[in-house]
């Protein structure tokens, strides 16, 4: 670029020259012409000199330098990493369609680079650089001595400057691969006949078209506010085109902007793109490698600049050391962060570095994305009605999705609600530290004492507090705030463990955590369920383990991957957003290992989910309003004390999924002007949910439905008047009532 403003600059010097000439007197002349004979005698001696010493030169390089290891298949280069979703419309069967296709594609330092193959770029877009830059180079060995030694010329005649021009394809390849560009004085003299030898030798080892797809790749088509590298990219961005589509204006145009692009390109300077690209064209049409009427079209085709930043997706951001192509979602924010933890993994790297490889090292990630369930949640997440039961201003409330399989892959995930502006922004589902409320229950209480035979589905519990200490002074706890409004006092009846739960009391789950004693669920939280957000010397506690109490919170994202246990017959998965990455080169170097550990026996695991779909199933259930026609749906809502969060999470048959409601700076929800947050969930994840190819858990086999006395809890006998049906397991089956009524 530097050498092509000198070289204006020169042209100007030689015209200034040029007209002073003509106001000089005759004696002056004559002493002119002398001297100018003389200078000839010095140039011509110079210049054959310095022909032969660099001939001798490059010959002796030549060979001396043939084990300089000058790779194009390991050249430093930044490239842009994509990452890829599966293909909902992929056919097995259908040639046509992909398994995957591109979701998102990362760019390091401003720059935009996309890798083409060489079959994919046209003869004409090929050929438009050939005849821009190297019209000898399908027949030189990788300098052209003639454009060369010429060039070598007029540098001595104009004496300052050290350009030597006339580089060849292959050079600029060497030059951009090598960044060694040192241009000025002996070093500048050095630099170019190392060049030279390096392009020689690499002719030797690569063929053209190889170095050709090199160059096409690596050749800056910069404008003066975008870093643009390679023509992919540029046909991207100037046109919105792929590469293939362009026209052969179009290539010229591109091909008119490596001279010079600060000066060139169509973006900033359309007319001066126009003059080169005239010229490129003429040099086709001389060439023969277009026709006259190719030619006449070309050259009357106006360009249209689009200036597309977003030619794959969203708006142009910079955030966290990433620069990317557009707003990622908060799917791909959290694809970024897992793959940058793993490169530090594997590499060793720091942060810093690890977001550097991610985002230049060229990689392919396979995310685990369902790509119309994310994009058909976000756009829920940006309709009032989802979260609001009639329309008003103001609206502060934020929010947060999450959905995975029973394999451990996330399919979705939002991080609030609008419009998403930039990348790396904050999430609410894998940030956001929120008490949990209610949805601790079944993974700190419930859940666990079923494992342990503590109780079954009928055992037997009065509604009324336990008695704790806090620092010597006893006192009753809890109250019953949550869910079943105007019900602080202990109604002093009894309730079975799954009514108790359907109702969301207080009490009851305190009396399990009693049995249990508030360190085991702490362990099994922390150790099983692999909740990382939790304090031993807090949490470890009656509040955060009966009611999610805790003194930071936990994030949605772990607590929905918690709750997989219910519907997975106990497996629980690591969640992972990321299934594989490639290197540039096509090696797979990493592979999510979708190991699962046994959290939950298989029988507790059903169990736990009929308990779950009374939540939903009863007309008092909490979760009531999560109902969705023709498929199972359990889970359990949560309420933070003072209705500070509002959380619900449910098990459908292929997906375990969550939502959470709240404010930035906590305070209490105005739920008159929201709908519930199973209906919340319900608006978000219904359609999806009744889709579901899968309608109802598979049954564990080991679990007995049996009837039980709704007055005992105990297995109902001829005397009960009254009974129902529960779930048990063969290792905790009530005995048979003797009571009489
Ligand atoms: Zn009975």
């Amino acid at each position: 670029m530097c050498r092509n403003i000198r070289k204006v600059k020169l042209m100007e010097n030689k015209s200034t020259i040029k007209k002073r000439k003509k106001k000089v007197s005759t004696p002056v002349k004559v002493l002119k012409v002398t001297g100018t004979v003389i200078l000839s005698m010095m140039f011509i001696v110079i210049i054959t000199g310095s022909i032969f010493a660099t001939a001798l030169t490059i010959y002796v390089l030549n060979y001396v330098d043939s084990t300089t290891p000058i790779s194009l298949d390991n050249v430093e280069m930044n490239f842009t990493s994509s990452f890829l979703a599966q293909n909902p419309d992929y056919n097995e069967d259908d040639p046509n369609t992909e398994p995957y296709s591109t979701y998102y594609t990362l760019t390091q330092n401003g720059e935009r680079r996309v890798w083409v193959d060489l079959e994919q770029v046209p003869k004409y877009v090929r050929d438009s650089f050939v005849y821009s830059e190297d019209e000898r180079f399908y027949s030189h060995d990788g300098v052209d001595f003639k454009r060369t030694f010429a060039a070598f010329a007029n540098m001595i005649l104009h004496f300052a400057d050290n350009d030597f021009g006339g580089s060849t394809i292959t050079q600029q390849t060497i030059k951009n691969i090598t960044s060694d560009d040192e241009d000025q004085g002996a070093a500048g003299i050095t630099r170019k006949i190392r060049e030279i030898t390096r392009s020689i030798n690499i002719e030797k080892t690569y063929t053209k078209d190889e170095i050709l797809e090199s160059y096409l790749n690596i050749i800056s088509l910069n404008t003066n506010r975008y870093n643009i590298r390679g023509v992919q990219a540029a046909a991207n961005f100037y046109f919105s085109k792929d590469i293939s589509a362009l026209s052969l204006g179009e290539a010229a145009s591109l091909a008119a902007i490596t001279k010079n692009p600060s000066w060139r390109n169509p973006y900033d300077h359309l007319d001066n793109n126009y003059e080169r690209r005239a010229n490129i064209l003429k040099t086709m049409l001389n060439n023969g490698a277009i026709s006259s009427q190719e030619y006449e079209t070309a050259l009357n085709e106006e360009i249209v600049i689009t200036g597309d930043l977003n030619f794959s997706s969203g708006t142009d951001t910079i955030l966290d050391s990433i620069k990317s192509q557009g707003v990622a979602s908060y799917y791909i924010d959290e694809s970024i962060k897992e793959t940058r933890s793993i490169f530090q993994e594997i590499y060793g790297l720091s942060y810093d570095a690890a977001s550097e490889k991610l985002s230049g090292g060229g990689y392919t990630i396979y995310t685990n994305v369902d790509i119309k369930m994310q994009q058909e949640i976000e756009e829920k997440f940006k309709t009032d009605s989802t979260f609001q039961k009639y329309a008003f201003d103001n609206d502060e409330l934020w929010a947060a999705f999450y959905c995975m399989d029973y394999s451990g892959n996330v399919k979705a995930v939002v991080g609030n609600r609008g419009e998403k502006k930039s990348v790396l922004c904050w999430n609410n589902a894998t940030q956001s530290l929120r008490s949990p409320g209610s949805t601790i229950k079944p993974i700190a209480s419930y859940g666990p004492a079923l494992q342990k035979d503590f109780i079954h589905w009928s055992s037997m519990f009065k509604d009324e507090p336990i008695v704790i200490s806090n620092d010597g002074i006893e006192s009753f706890w809890p109250k019953n705030y949550s869910e079943v409004a105007n019900d602080d006092n202990w109604s002093k009846k009894n309730f079975t463990a799954t009514k108790a739960l359907a109702l969301s009391l207080n009490t009851v789950p305190a009396q399990i955590v009693e049995l249990l004693t508030p360190s085991y669920s702490f362990s099994f939280l922390q150790d099983n369920l692999k909740i990382s957000t939790l304090e031993e010397k807090y949490d470890a506690n009656y509040s955060p383990m009966v009611v999610g109490g805790m003194r930071k919170g936990i994030k949605l994202s772990e607590l929905v991957s918690a709750y997989q246990v219910f519907g997975s017959g106990g497996k629980h998965y690591d969640a992972h957003y990321i299934s594989q990455i490639v290197d540039r080169e096509g090696a797979i170097i990493y592979s999510a290992e979708n190991s699962y550990e046994n959290v939950l026996d298989e029988s507790t695991s059903y169990i736990m989910n009929r308990m779950l779909k009374t939540v939903i199933d009863d007309s008092d259930g909490t979760g009531n309003a999560a109902k969705v026609n023709g498929v199972e749906v359990v889970g359990k809502t949560g309420t933070s004390q003072d209705w500070q969060n509002l959380t619900f999470v449910a098990c459908t048959p292929q997906y375990v999924s969550g939502v959470w409601v709240g404010y930035e700076n906590v305070k209490k929800i105005e739920t008159a002007k929201y709908n519930s947050i199973s209906k919340i969930w319900k608006n978000i994840f219904g359609d999806i949910a009744a889709n579901e190819e899968v309608k109802e858990f598979e049954a564990s086999e080991t679990v007995k439905q049996l009837k039980y006395c709704t007055v005992s809890g105990k297995l109902a006998s001829k005397t009960c008047t009254s009974s129902a049906t529960g779930y048990y397991k063969e290792s905790n089956i009530p005995e048979y009532c003797s009571g009489n009524h």
